[in-house]
């Protein structure tokens, strides 16, 4: 399915960003830094927030322009690829849907100039199981005092813009429900939240040169004016806020899907070039057949990928439908896994070296059926909408949770919770 209203100027305007990210990629990688550089071209092809609407200094991109964006920067950087669903999906989509206007000014301003933005959910113990979450805010006079520690931060160190997920409470210490945090560090601009640390650094498997940070809170104060309260209030808000994330998780999936599809071309390339037995690998049937499946998986991930990009959650929701963003995101990332591996294998010896890409891609990808949301928390949640059923896995987190506590802990059966 190509882009159904003809050709694409972002699409277009990735292809180019690509070719010049892909030889730099590896450099990222190895060095563990962060590509700055990228970062600065996505921002002044206007990639860095292109789906902020226009009102605000975006393109008002569609999350469909958004995908086709992706895909293309993913078959050359993941890390940049990344980068590019953060500035436009999760935590800048739950402020611009949800946050005042001034929020959106100042939000929107900083991803615009290059911001990739954290959202901060995960806690040490509280992974699958968000709203475990021990984060609290607590109600003060003027805002909210942040305490707690999340981990698994994507950016935490390099990003200015949080949206930090806590556990709100009202002044006598009683849980209202979950809220999110605007919180805006900037050490170039002398903006350091008092009692906001960056503790450490992941050693990750792949996707080197992002940071993924261990943050702390310590009562750190954060205004009313930059709580971003979600539409039916902290009761639900954190239905709300994984609603806005559905876009986030869309995103993901489709850079796991660009992985493989570049995976796919290297494979079509060094099965032409590569000889054994006097002639191309190209003409082994054993091969083709490979080739032809890996294609069948990245062609159908993109078709799942577009499809939830275009859709509408229910009740006039701006974000994509769950189940469909659920569904695309898990298929695509176990397949993407399946497809880099395979493509290796056709490099042979080559293609377990850093000699070529594929090395890197196959780390890279690996972690897209964990981060955002594993692939056995989105299929239960496939399923419990297929069968029309509450999970534990289901948004209506606090209202159980709520009950659970009011009850002693004893009345609701299993974890609430959300990736
Ligand atoms: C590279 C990377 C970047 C990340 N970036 C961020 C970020 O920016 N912000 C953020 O907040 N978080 C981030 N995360 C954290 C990520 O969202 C969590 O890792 C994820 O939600 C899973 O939590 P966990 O790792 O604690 O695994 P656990 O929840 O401990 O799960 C362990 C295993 O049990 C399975 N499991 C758990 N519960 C169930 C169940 N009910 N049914 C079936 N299987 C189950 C899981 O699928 C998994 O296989 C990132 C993670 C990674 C790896």
């Amino acid at each position: 399915m190509e882009h159904p209203i003809g050709p694409n100027h972002f699409q277009e305007a990735a292809r180019e960003l690509a070719a010049a990210f892909a030889p730099r990629a590896a450099e990222w990688d190895r060095a563990r830094t962060y590509c700055w550089v990228n970062v600065r071209e996505l921002a002044d092809a206007g990639l860095m927030g292109m789906s902020i609407p226009k009102e605000f200094g975006g393109k008002g991109a569609s999350y469909h322009d958004v995908v086709l964006v992706i895909e293309e920067i993913a078959k050359a950087c993941t890390l940049s690829a990344r980068i590019v669903v953060e500035a436009n999906m999760g935590g800048i989509s739950a402020v611009m849907a949800y946050g005042t206007e001034a929020q959106k000014q100042s939000s929107a301003a900083l991803v615009l100039e290059g911001d990739k933005p954290a959202i901060c959910i995960t806690e040490p113990e509280a992974g699958s199981a968000a709203t475990e979450m021990k984060t609290t805010a607590r109600r003060v006079a003027g805002g909210y005092r942040l305490n707690g520690t999340k981990h698994w931060i994507t950016g935490g160190g390099v990003s200015k813009l949080h949206v930090v997920f806590a556990r709100v409470l009202n002044e006598a210490g009683e849980v209202e429900g979950i809220g999110a945090f605007i919180l805006v560090r900037d050490p170039d601009r002398g903006l350091e939240p008092e009692g906001f640390r960056i503790l450490g650094r992941e050693h990750t498997l792949g996707l080197c040169g992002m940071p993924e940070a261990e943050l702390a809170f310590e009562d750190v104060f954060v205004e009313d004016a930059m709580v971003l309260t979600p539409p039916s209030g902290f009761h639900r808000g954190f239905a709300d806020l994984m609603d806005a994330y559905n876009s986030q998780r869309v995103g993901a999936g489709t850079v796991a899907m660009g992985v493989a599809a570049g995976a796919l071309d290297h494979a079509k390339r060094y099965l032409r070039e590569r000889h054994q037995f006097g002639r191309p690998i190209a003409e082994f049937q054993g091969l083709q057949w490979m080739l032809a499946d890996m294609d069948a998986k990245v062609h159908a991930s993109r078709l799942m990928l577009r499809e939830a990009a275009l859709s509408r959650g229910p009740n006039g929701s701006p974000f994509p439908n769950m189940m469909m963003a659920a569904r695309a995101k898990a298929f695509a990332s176990e397949v993407a896994i399946k497809v880099v591996s395979d493509a290796l294998q056709i490099f042979g010896a080559r293609g377990y070296s850093d000699k070529e890409p594929i090395e890197r891609m196959y780390r890279d990808v690996r972690m897209f059926t964990i981060g955002g949301g594993t692939a056995q928390i989105l299929k239960t949640q496939v399923a419990g909408s297929l069968l029309g059923i509450k999970t534990p896995q289901s948004r209506d987190g606090y209202t159980r949770l709520a009950a659970r506590a009011e009850s002693g802990g004893t009345s609701v059966a299993g974890p609430e919770s959300e990736p």
